[in-house]
């Protein structure tokens, strides 16, 4: 069967500087994947391997078994809200909308920028009901909180009907509650799509991943159960807290996997 994203054997270097070595892991789809490491560990440079932004020094990654560069159309990407700029004068639902672009809504030749169809505004409002951003989708982007702004992504990056959600960083600089209806809403989203989530906070990860792949140029992957506050030391060089969070079910077969429509 075939990983949602196989890495095998992946180094890559910026310049004289090693940033992964010898990377493997098979994700397969429904997994619920958690990328933890300190700053500098490779995470960003990996999921920009993920997302075909880079090409490996050596060895392959393979989605769904292409090319990073040819299944963009399978991947949805949730950057950092923290570093999405709020000053732009932009509506939510506007934002949301971008997401259509290039996902195939649009049918036509040429078309201005900010032009949508029924279709990309019929797909915006399915995804920012599905994460619960409907009333304010007139919203200026100015005024969001954190959580909202991380939603408004999430929905920007649903429209697209991605199999793989990649997140980085989705509750860094949001509330308590915020992060955990974030993390309720990514579990409910993973009965249909197989979903990586990079981040810091191992606290939360471990309540909701199924496999942590710790890296630190190179990756070591644990089942969420076994990780305990010497995985994290070592990883960490004991300057983190760890706290034990109840333990998932695993994945699903593949086979009941069904796209998301957003
Ligand atoms: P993380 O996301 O875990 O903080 P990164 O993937 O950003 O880690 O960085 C991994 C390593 O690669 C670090 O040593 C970092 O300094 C280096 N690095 C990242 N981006 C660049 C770049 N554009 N040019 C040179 N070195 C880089």
């Amino acid at each position: 069967m075939t990983a949602a994203i196989a890495i095998r054997g992946v180094s890559f270097r910026y310049g004289a500087t090693p940033a992964l070595e010898g990377i493997n892991v098979d994700i397969p789809a429904g997994e619920f994947f958690g990328l933890i490491g300190p700053n500098g560990a490779g995470k960003s440079t990996l999921v920009k391997l993920m997302l075909g932004l880079l090409r490996p020094d050596s060895g392959a990654i393979y989605i769904r078994g292409r090319a990073p560069a040819k299944a963009r159309d399978l991947i949805g990407y949730v950057p950092q809200h923290a570093s999405f700029s709020r000053d732009f004068p932009i509506l939510v639902q506007e934002v949301v909308m971008l997401g259509a672009y290039g996902a195939g809504y649009w049918r036509g030749g040429f078309r201005r920028y900010g032009w949508f169809n029924r279709h990309e505004r019929a797909a915006a409002a399915n995804a920012m009901r599905a994460v619960e951003i409907e009333s304010i989708a007139d919203k200026p982007i100015r005024g969001l909180s954190g959580g909202e702004l991380q939603r408004m992504l999430i929905a920007r990056a649903l429209i697209g009907k991605p199999e793989i959600l990649i997140l980085d960083e989705p509750t860094s600089n949001i509330d308590l509650r915020a992060e955990e209806s974030i993390f309720s809403l990514l579990k409910r989203y993973n009965e249909r799509m197989t979903i990586i989530v990079v981040s810091h906070d191992v606290a939360f990860i471990s309540g909701y991943a199924h496999r942590v792949g710790c890296l630190n140029r190179t990756l070591v992957c644990h089942a969420t159960e076994s990780i305990d506050g010497r995985t994290i030391e070592e990883l960490y060089g004991g300057s983190i807290r760890m706290i034990r969070h109840s333990a998932v079910a695993p994945p699903r077969p593949a086979a009941d996997q069904k796209r998301i429509k957003p």
